[in-house]
């Protein structure tokens, strides 16, 4: 089936395909991306948290919640082991609420 996806590089597209994206391994690396729900649940990404590609959308880093970022301060990965998920944070700040 045709399906109308957003590609970052050229808009609004149509691809086709038999079943929806798969994840291809890559992630979005800006700084300001929000942390991907499928990465920090361990879980397998939605259509909508991948781009035409394959790509997914959002940050692969850990969204635990930490006490030294502000009201909704979350790790991150800004510190403890590089590239841990939310299950697996070790970050010093981690907290087991938001914020508020
Ligand atoms: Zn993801
Ligand atoms: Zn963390």
């Amino acid at each position: 089936m045709y399906e109308l996806v957003w590609d970052e590089d050229v808009g609004f597209r149509y691809i086709y395909r038999t079943q929806g994206p798969k994840w291809n391994n890559k992630f979005n690396h800006d700084k300001d991306a929000k942390p991907c729900a499928a990465f920090n649940n361990g879980a397998a990404h939605n259509a909508f948290q991948l781009k035409g590609d394959g790509g997914c959308r959002f940050g692969h880093v850990c969204d635990h919640w930490v006490s030294d970022k502000g009201p909704g301060g979350k790790c991150l990965g800004s510190a403890g082991a590089k590239g841990h998920a939310r299950d697996a944070c070790d970050n010093p700040n981690r907290s087991d609420s938001r914020l508020e």
